[in-house]
């Protein structure tokens, strides 16, 4: 079975979701995953203006699944807000979210869980659980997954741990609307030794939340140590978790039909995912592609 294996995009412009997926295939990616707009901002175009109709022609006359089209939440959203009005903002934004994933059918949105601001953890998880069972009743009918993130645990960040995410996912109502979407970086940066051992944070992973739930995973590295909690993504095999490591979690037998997304950085405005792509499909490792980048940058 070939990986799935694809990177952020942009959803802007006049193209909108066209654009995005002429991006993936440029990347020779066969997933991908779009926020609907800026992900700082909650500024939203109408779905009659996405140009989804064209996307999803493209898509299917190039053989991309659907399946493999994730969108992310923007990263702003706080269900855990202690202000009541800001937490029913974000629900109306999310369940408007939910739809746009559906209308552009795509079958899971990415969801930072949140932030327990003053500190209160346990309040905000149940904050965020009441927020996201507040979308699904909002979008009742629509098959589409809210994927939670599992954090570095920067600040406040909720869904550091997985039993943190566990709380969570056991306090909502519809357990088919919720899965986990797992970022290398992100658990890495909160403790876990994803570098020497991702089958045994895999194992403790299983025994506390299900292995089953992962529906997509994030694939970066990290320009920080093992439990840094700061959330600086590297270029692949760039960073502290390395080539080898991340190759082993992009072909890990357990998840080889989910698809993987690179949220690596741009290396002087150059996207990289191309490169990345290739590394990884060829699972040779190019310690001068930085410098290639460069290179490019400086033609
Ligand atoms: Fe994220
Ligand atoms: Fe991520
Ligand atoms: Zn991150």
């Amino acid at each position: 079975m070939p990986i799935k294996i694809g990177s952020h995009v942009s959803m802007s412009g006049d193209l909108m979701y066209l654009g995005s997926i002429e991006e993936a295939l440029s990347y020779d990616a066969n997933a991908l995953m779009v926020y609907t707009g800026a992900p700082q901002n909650t500024i939203r175009k109408k779905v009659e203006e996405l140009k989804i109709h064209a996307a999803v022609e493209l898509m299917k006359s190039k053989g991309l699944s659907f399946d493999d089209v994730i969108v992310h939440a923007p990263y702003i959203i706080n269900l855990a807000n202690p202000d009541p009005e800001k937490r029913q903002f974000a629900i109306n934004f999310l369940s408007e979210e939910v739809k746009r994933t559906h209308a552009m059918h795509a079958k899971q949105i990415v969801l930072h869980p949140g932030s327990a601001v003053g500190g209160d953890r346990l309040q905000a998880v149940l904050w965020i659980a009441e927020g996201v069972n507040k979308v699904i009743d909002n979008t009742p009918n629509i098959p589409v997954k809210i994927a939670l993130e599992t954090m570095a645990g920067k600040g406040n960040e909720v869904g550091k741990t997985f039993e943190e995410l566990k709380a969570i996912i056991d306090l909502i109502h519809d357990q088919n609307r919720v899965s986990v979407c797992f970022d290398t970086c992100h658990t890495h940066d909160a403790g876990y030794d994803i570098k020497d051992d991702f089958d045994g944070v895999i194992k403790h992973f299983d025994e506390v939340v299900g292995k089953d739930r992962i529906s997509v995973f994030h694939i970066n590295d990290s320009k920080n140590p093992q439990g840094a909690a700061k959330d600086r993504h590297e270029n692949f095999g760039f960073g502290y978790l390395g080539f080898d490591a991340l190759i082993h979690v992009v072909y890990h037998k357990d998840f080889l039909n989910i698809p993987k997304i690179l949220e690596t950085p741009y290396v002087e405005e150059q996207p990289p995912y191309k490169e990345e792509i290739m590394m990884i499909r060829a699972k040779t490792f190019d310690p001068m592609l930085v410098d290639h980048l460069k290179a490019k940058a400086n033609l």
